[in-house]
């Protein structure tokens, strides 16, 4: 385990202007959800190789590295900013990776409109980078750490280095960005031991530490009978450990994650529960992968180019409204279907 040096006064409560339901957004799709929240993937590279995001011997093909630049983005952005969106996500791939990264954030920061700037990353460049990405913009950040146990943690990342991605995660801390969130990818060999330290955490730092459901994607649906943990198994640990959770949500939701913090605790316990739980209702969702095409739910069977429309606003503009129909209802992942996501490395989650 790494050693967990005493950490910032962080809030991770603090609520993020995002509004949802109250918004002026007039991107609405046929359901009448207004979209406010982009996922920006900026390059589908990644240093990691974790076990259920690119599995041993998966056929998956990296398409050639033509992707957006940090000017395109901006644009294309910037035009969805201007329609309604006002919290932005940057994802990956590793996004860190990506040289421009610091320009990237700085280029949509100064767009009027984002209210909230964030960021997911695998830490592995968090520490050299927590505060230019800060000086940049970047609010608050996500950090992928599906276990504490540094063995099982090279393991799942099949090339990762955990006291590496915990320095990330303290230079998070330390340089003010808030929330820092850590998130836990579920696997069914995960030991009670695993989710305990991770939710210890949350004991007295002001971390968010939030379980994710492992989704099916074509190169780890093999994995996903064998594979597959509930949220509902680490709820009923933890609440076996400290009696039951206090809901710990915002006033205003602004993700799919449902929070909770045990009785005194200063941070947060999170289930993300795309499976065991649908929250498509309420979805608020867009993505940007890193070629410039629209992702209108992370397992629809399709993606719609926008790329060459950057040159032409009203053009651009009435394809994304015209798309926008398209939106489904809700994800079939639990009849099987995941559309024509390769993997979490495209589009980030
Ligand atoms: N590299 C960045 C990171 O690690 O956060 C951004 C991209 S990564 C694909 C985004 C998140 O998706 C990570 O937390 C990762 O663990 C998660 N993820 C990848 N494959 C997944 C799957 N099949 N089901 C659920 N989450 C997955």
């Amino acid at each position: 385990m790494p050693e967990l040096h005493q950490i910032g006064q962080a809030s991770s409560e603090r609520d993020i202007p995002v509004p949802h339901k109250n918004g002026s957004s007039r991107l609405v799709d046929a359901f009448g959800r207004e979209l406010t929240y982009l996922r920006v993937s900026v390059t589908d590279r990644c240093n990691l190789r974790c076990s259920y995001c690119l599995p041993e011997g998966a056929e998956f093909r990296f398409g050639d590295r033509d992707f957006m630049t940090a000017g395109q983005i901006e644009t294309l952005v910037g035009t969805l900013v201007d329609l309604g969106i006002r919290s932005v996500r940057l994802t990956g791939g590793e996004p860190l990776v990506r040289k421009d990264i610091i320009e990237i954030v700085g280029r949509l920061r100064a767009l009027d409109g984002i209210q909230d700037l964030a960021l997911s990353t695998n830490g592995t460049e968090l520490s050299r980078l927590a505060v230019p990405l800060r000086d940049a913009g970047i609010d608050r950040v996500n950090v992928s750490i599906d276990t504490l146990d540094g063995e099982r943690f090279h393991e799942i990342t099949r090339t990762g280095d955990l006291e590496k991605v915990w320095q990330g995660v303290e230079a998070a801390l330390a340089a003010g960005l808030d929330p820092v969130k850590l998130n836990s990818v579920l696997l069914a060999d995960h030991r009670p031991r695993d989710i305990d330290r991770l939710v210890d955490l949350t004991l007295d730092r002001p971390l968010a530490v939030r379980f994710i459901e492992m989704m099916p994607t074509a190169t780890n649906k093999h994995l996903q009978q064998e594979q597959f943990r509930s949220c509902d198994w680490v709820r009923e640990r933890v609440e076996s450990r400290f009696g039951a959770l206090e809901s710990a949500d915002p006033p205003i939701r602004t993700g799919p994650a449902k929070s909770f913090r045990i009785p005194g605790a200063r941070g947060t316990v999170g289930f993300i529960t795309p499976l065991s739980h649908t929250f498509c209702h309420d979805c608020n969702r867009l993505r940007l992968t890193a070629r410039g095409e629209l992702r209108l739910c992370l397992f629809a069977d399709r993606t719609y180019a926008l790329r060459h429309l950057l040159t032409d606003r009203a053009a651009l503009e009435a394809e994304i409204f015209r798309v926008l129909a398209d939106k489904p209802a809700e994800h079939m992942l639990t009849e099987g279907n995941y559309g024509n996501l390769a993997s979490f490395m495209e589009i980030g989650g």
